[in-house]
């Protein structure tokens, strides 16, 4: 496919390659794009910004919405491009398909809904007789970095609201995943997106994705990714905002009067939805002691129970990891935990990028599988005595995205809601429950800011006040 540079499609002599991590067959090459393409990029989104603050709301409204419903009608086209491509299945693929025509729904409905208040200047003796409003403004350019696990929605969560704020936008997909990135790209001109408010820039993050942040014209960088490559865009970007989405290691708290019917659904398939590849995997599965051993058969039960196979086939419950270096991570942070008395309970091997779906117990909470993000098919369980020590076990790591409690008491809902510290709090859900228009985003090392479409508008806005001195 070809990138969207200055209002034109082109191509470039060096390519990257996309391939399948099913069988790592290629299936399509896009540019890759060199430092002086970010600056032709940047040079078209500086005069994009200006046309995009000229243009009216009903406009915004209008491609948005457009582009909602064509991506809808196409739902069946983008969810195969997805799952070729990324790790998901043929229906966790349908899923964020239509996920993200919700959100560019949702952002077409944010674009009427950015406005000020006004200012009572007369609190202050002697500031008598002015009147005055402050008023969100768009910031100008945004750039926006995305990772292979979602490669269709986790673009349209920056690109929707980016446009509904009346911003330029520059988009640097990840170079495993760009062709759903791409191909909305073109959606979005096809709905009448005037020319230059978008660029859709292919390249290594290392190069180009570097350029692009360091550049004094982007004022906000909205990125989603790991945690390493944010604390660098952090240090690299200087003086701009930033949106951080990172990463986590998920906790779900099971309590002993928990409803098992309603919750081991939720967990099996949090834990193992795209194969773990998931900011939201259920990764610590912390349950209170009377109902451990239930939980842990059900637990690897559901794990045993799941198809492999070929992602676009429809009886395929879980799919590959991206890439074998990646199956090979994760397996070393198994054996890891197992060479310091971790017990596994089911899975542990891959071959290729086929991960098997893997449960644990007794794992040493000093271990990385404890402590870091496993990115993979891995849940770890931890039996605890009560509130009480699941919170502290949920709140001893540097990560703080979702955590999940399981259990019929209000009472015990609320302490856990109030003592987690993290950026949401699922009641009755797994760790892995997300609707587009909710607030989302972590704490600590798992982020700043707030996405889920009217916070990300909020995030690409910035404040102007008027005073008018009235005499
Ligand atoms: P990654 O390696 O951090 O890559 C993400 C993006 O950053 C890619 O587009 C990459 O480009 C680019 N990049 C790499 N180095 C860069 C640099 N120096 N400057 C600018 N851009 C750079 O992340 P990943 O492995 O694809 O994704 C996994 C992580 O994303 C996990 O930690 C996961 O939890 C997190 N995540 C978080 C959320 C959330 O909403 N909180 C959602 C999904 C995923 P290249 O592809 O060209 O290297």
């Amino acid at each position: 496919m070809e990138m969207l540079l200055a209002d034109a499609w082109v191509e470039r002599d060096t390519v990257i390659e996309v391939t399948d991590p099913d069988d790592g067959r290629v299936i399509d090459t896009v540019p890759q794009a060199t430092t002086d393409d970010m600056e032709r990029a940047l040079a078209a989104a500086s005069r994009g910004a200006a046309a995009a603050r000229r243009l009216p709301t009903h406009r915004r409204m209008a491609v948005l919405y457009e582009a909602a419903a064509r991506l809808e009608a196409e739902q069946e086209t983008f969810a195969r491009l997805i799952a070729r491509e990324g790790v998901k299945t043929i229906r966790e693929a349908r899923k964020e398909a239509s996920r993200a025509a919700d959100t560019l729904r949702l952002s077409a409905e944010e674009a009427r809904r950015i406005h000020g208040e006004t200012l009572a200047f007369d609190q202050r003796p002697g500031s008598e007789g002015r009147f005055g409003y402050y008023v969100p403004e768009p910031v100008g350019i945004v750039a926006a970095i995305t990772p292979f696990n979602d490669p269709l929605n986790l673009v349209a969560h920056k690109v929707g609201p980016a446009i509904a704020a009346g911003n330029a936008v520059v988009l640097k997909p990840d170079s495993k995943t760009p062709l759903s990135a791409l191909k909305l790209g073109r959606l979005l001109m096809d709905c009448g997106l005037p020319p230059e408010i978008l660029q859709v820039v292919t390249g290594r993050g290392s190069v180009v994705g570097d350029a692009l942040v360091r550049d004094g014209r982007v004022r906000v960088v909205s990125f989603t990714g790991g945690k390493e490559t944010g604390e660098a865009i952090v240090r690299s970007g200087g003086l701009k905002r930033y949106s951080m989405e990172l990463g986590s290691n998920a906790p779900t708290i099971v309590m002993a009067d928990a409803d098992l019917e309603v919750a081991m659904p939720s967990i099996v398939s949090g834990a193992f939805w795209a194969a773990g590849q998931n900011c939201l995997h259920v990764q610590r599965l912390v349950v209170q002691h009377g109902v451990y051993a239930e939980v842990r058969d059900r637990l690897v039960a559901g794990a045993e129970a799941l198809r492999r196979g070929p992602k676009l086939d429809e009886g395929t419950d879980m799919g590959p990891l991206i890439d074998v270096p990646n199956a090979e991570r994760v397996a070393a942070m198994v054996e890891e935990a197992r060479t310091a008395g971790g017990h596994l309970l089911t899975g542990g091997g891959h071959e290729g990028t086929r991960f098997e779906p893997t449960v644990l117990e007794a794992v040493p909470p000093s271990s990385r599988l404890a402590r870091d993000e496993v990115y993979g098919p891995v849940t770890i369980l931890e039996k605890v005595r009560d509130l009480d020590e699941a919170v502290a076990v949920a709140n001893a790591v540097d990560y703080g995205l979702q955590a999940a409690v399981f259990t019929r008491d209000l009472g015990t809902a609320h302490r856990a809601v109030s003592a987690l510290h993290y950026g949401g709090v699922m009641v009755n859900d797994s760790t892995d429950y997300r609707i587009d228009a909710m607030p989302f985003g972590g704490v600590k090392g798992s982020g700043l800011g707030r996405e889920g479409v009217r916070f990300a508008v909020h995030e690409m806005t910035e404040l102007k006040l008027a005073s008018f001195q009235l005499g």
